[in-house]
């Protein structure tokens, strides 16, 4: 078109050379856009017939420009300055570019095309600001071009908050797991597989790892706390080594220290910490796996041999899924029914030797190997069968339960209910340990997923260059709450063990709910953050080589042992509920109904017009507007299960049936009661941070926590006129500001998780 004998005389028509080069660049010329071209050609009275003859034949699609030729038409009109400041339009832009090349008449020409022409971005459907940006040569500097990593805070000083008094031992394990010895395998082989990882387990009780928690006069340290971090700092690893770590160290040999006495302990406590004694826990049946209180093994006592007979009387009562069990495994503490003088006393649980120092098995047990499982496959996990076989009184675990010499079964607590329960809580630090360890597989992810996001770059703005992934808002959307939450369940899960290591048994009930709460939140947490990590890896995500991987399939269980999440949170529920219990009893639905008004009033005074209107950023960032939003729906959640489910049993509903209709209401108990703790812990840390830093980015990370979880609460919010479209509006564009600073840090914040380079990813 440039060239041509038409625009040297008639140098007007440089004022169509924007829109063709519109309509051109996007390759295909649409019979509506010609049509459209052709009427604007034709409504301008001052070109000649010959001119709009020599325009329509520039838009003949069977003779489009050349990619040479389309790169000169943009030259050309780059001529004219173009600013991105500028809001300029197709029209506009080829006025000021004819003018160049016009004067006196033709530019009075010019003016008067231009109002014929104001409509044309319309009618092309293209934004006219937009179409202008198309000309720009160089990148305009707009926050998704710009936005990249800051250091504000110093790295260390957080790396040293998250470490908090376990520092020392964290960083033991660190060296430890990057050491050559402990290179992760590749290997589809079952068997190689879960012999590495018991190498590794090996290696690890010979540092002392094993013992740790175990008193001292058994090779031990009595430290559980770091027994925890060694849990939590192991999981950067390999998984299957966590797990087969958790299982004879936490699971058998706490399960012989907790609910075993002195006997025991002196027994086997030093060869399970050394691993000498290789061991399981043998609890879940085919039959029973939520439900333990049903399994039906049984252990009957004959007083004649002073012994007691383990049974699996059918095939739903055999074993499962018990690790260790399917090659290493020697012993396993077994729960089975106590059967003493024809009685049922409930579950109780009993050492049983399951295999020879050699491996081979035990006469009487039968091991089948569970096989190859989704995740986890280092470790060899089986189901057993006992056919009656004969174990010595003093195999039974007795610090709740015993025979005595007379044959009569003993116990301090009468009631069978009760007693199996205690037992139980005295193995919730497998509940601890469980979420730390999926909180360290998210943190692997996430310090994956953000710092690739960070590098890798995907388009641009035309004619700019291609931007950080990492920049746009979705992928801000999707990894910075989860990166928020990672820290948020760092700090609970902190709380939680402070908790449990500084138990009284008044707090015990609490402790347990808590630890089966934040286990159930803290594991689902672990499968959305990785899931979401390996999408917003792309391609690489998939790749095993990159770790999201292993660690996605490995703690996918997470959720299902140590107890099901979904039933968890009822029990998390059912605590919150006991609060209920005095008027339970003895109040009749008015009363229920006078106690909830009465709880609800703080309530009525957050609900005023004025604050369920309040947008300013001073309130949505102020903890205790955060904190009040957060108790106000676990306290309506609250009452309002506990009067759904009075006025079942008052219309003479059978109590499982009442809950039964109420679970979903109760799993909500659960999650905002969670979430609740959460925020406040989160708050109390960023209260307790002294370095300013520091501080400003936990304060920070909070407020996306808050936001982003009030965001996700937003319809329960808004239903219960807690707050109005004005106000959730506001949050959430304040979660979209904060997602975009919370960016700026957040491979820093990776950092802080300080994870050893050989655990991560060949992509970063
Ligand atoms: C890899 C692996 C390792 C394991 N290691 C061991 C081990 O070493 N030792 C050991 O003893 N056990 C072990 N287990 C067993 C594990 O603890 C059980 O799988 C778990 O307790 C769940 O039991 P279940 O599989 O029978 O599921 P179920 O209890 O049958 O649950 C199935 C589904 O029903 C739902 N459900 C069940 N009850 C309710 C209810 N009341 N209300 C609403 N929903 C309900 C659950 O939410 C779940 O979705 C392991 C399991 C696996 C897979």
């Amino acid at each position: 078109m440039l060239h041509t004998r038409h625009v040297q005389e008639n140098p007007s028509l440089y004022l169509f050379l924007p829109i063709f080069y519109t309509v051109w660049s996007d390759a295909v010329l649409t019979p509506s856009e010609i049509k459209a071209i052709q009427d604007i050609i034709n409504s301008q009275g001052w070109l000649s017939e010959s001119d709009k003859e020599f325009l329509y034949s520039q838009l003949n699609p069977a003779l489009p420009p050349s990619a040479d030729q389309l790169k000169s038409w943009l030259e050309e009109i780059r001529k004219v300055g173009l600013s991105p400041d500028k809001k300029e339009g197709l029209a506009e832009i080829g006025i000021r570019l004819a003018s160049l090349h016009t004067n006196g008449e033709a530019k009075e020409n010019l003016q008067r095309a231009a109002k014929s022409l104001s409509q044309i971005e319309e009618t092309l459907g293209v934004i006219s600001r937009e179409a202008a940006f198309a000309f720009l040569p160089v990148s305009r500097n707009t926050p998704t071009e710009t936005q990249s990593t800051q250091y504000t805070f110093n790295v260390d000083k957080l790396a040293r908050i998250l470490d908090g008094p376990n520092e020392a031992i964290n960083k033991k394990v660190k060296i430890i797991i990057s050491d050559p010895e402990f290179k992760r395998i590749e290997t589809d082989n079952l068997s190689e597989y879960r012999e590495k990882v018991l190498q590794w387990a090996k290696h690890l009780a010979h540092q002392g790892f094993g013992a740790m928690a175990y008193p001292k006069a058994y090779g031990g340290q009595a430290d559980m706390a770091s027994y925890f971090s060694v849990m939590e700092t192991l999981s950067y690893h390999d998984l299957s080594l966590v797990i087969k770590f958790g299982v004879q160290f936490g699971l058998f040999g706490m399960s012989v220290y907790f609910l075993g006495t002195e006997k025991h302990h002196k027994k086997y406590l030093k060869d399970i910490g050394t691993l000498e004694l290789p061991g399981c826990f043998a609890m879940t049946e085919t039959g029973h796996g939520s439900n333990v209180r049903g399994i039906e093994t049984t252990a009957t006592y004959d007083h004649v041999k002073k012994s007691f007979v383990i049974n699996t009387p059918n095939e739903k009562a055999r074993k499962e899924f018990i690790g260790n069990a399917g090659v290493h495994g020697q012993m396993g503490t077994v729960f089975a029914k106590v059967i003493v003088n024809g009685q049922d006393y409930g579950v109780g649980a009993f050492l049983v030797s399951l295999r020879d120092k050699s491996g081979k098995t035990l006469p009487g047990v039968t091991i089948k190997d569970c096989g190859r499982k989704m995740g986890l496959n280092g470790v060899d996990n089986g189901v057993i069968y006992f056919d009656n076989i004969t174990i010595p009184k003093e195999n039974m675990l007795d610090r709740y339960a015993s025979v005595n010499d007379d044959g009569k079964f003993e116990s301090p607590i009468s009631s069978d209910n009760k007693r199996f329960f205690t037992m139980l809580g005295t193995l919730v630090g497998g509940r601890i340990g469980i979420p730390r360890s999926g909180l360290s597989a998210a943190k692997t992810g996430l310090t994956i997923a953000i710092r690739y996001g960070d590098q890798r770059r995907q388009f641009g703005p035309e004619g700019g260059a291609e931007v950080p992934i990492l920049n746009y808002r979705t992928h801000q959307r999707r990894l910075m709450p989860l990166l928020a939450n990672a820290y948020a369940f760092h700090f609970s899960l902190q709380y939680l063990t402070n908790r449990f290591l500084s138990r009284t048994e008044e707090d015990m009930q609490e402790i347990e709910a808590l630890a089966a709460g934040l286990k159930s939140l803290s594991t689902w947490n672990t499968t959305k953050t990785l899931q979401e990590c390996r999408e917003c890896c792309g391609g690489k995500g998939y790749l095993s080589e990159n770790r999201i991987d292993d660690l996605k399939n490995d703690t996918e269980i997470y959720t299902t042992f140590e107890g099901d999440n979904t039933v968890l949170l009822q029990l998390v529920a059912k605590s919150r509920l006991t609060e209920f219990k005095q008027e339970f009893s003895n109040m009749n639905v008015f009363g229920i109904l006078n106690y909830v008004a009465s709880q609800a009033k703080t309530s009525i005074s957050e609900k005023n017009p004025f604050a369920v209107r309040k947008t300013d950023d001073e309130h949505l960032l102020d903890p205790e507007f955060q904190i009040n939003a957060f108790e106000y729906r676990e306290r309506t959640i609250l009452t309002s299960a506990a009067k759904r489910l009075k006025s079942y049993i008052d219309d003479g509903m059978d109590s499982f049936e009442a809950f039964n209709q109420c679970q979903d209401h109760l799993v909500k108990v659960g999650f905002a009661h969670i979430e609740r703790i959460l925020l406040e812990k989160f708050i109390e840390q960023v209260k307790g941070t002294t370095d300013s830093g520091c501080k400003t980015i936990l304060k920070k990370l909070c407020d996306l926590f808050a936001l982003s979880q009030i965001e996700k609460n937003k319809g329960w919010y808004l239903e219960n006129g807690y707050m109005e479209g004005v106000k959730t509006k506001a949050i959430r564009k304040l979660v979209d500001r904060l997602c975009s600073e919370v960016r700026q840090e957040a491979v820093p914040l990776t950092e802080a998780f300080n994870i050893p380079a050989s655990c991560l990813a060949p992509i970063i």
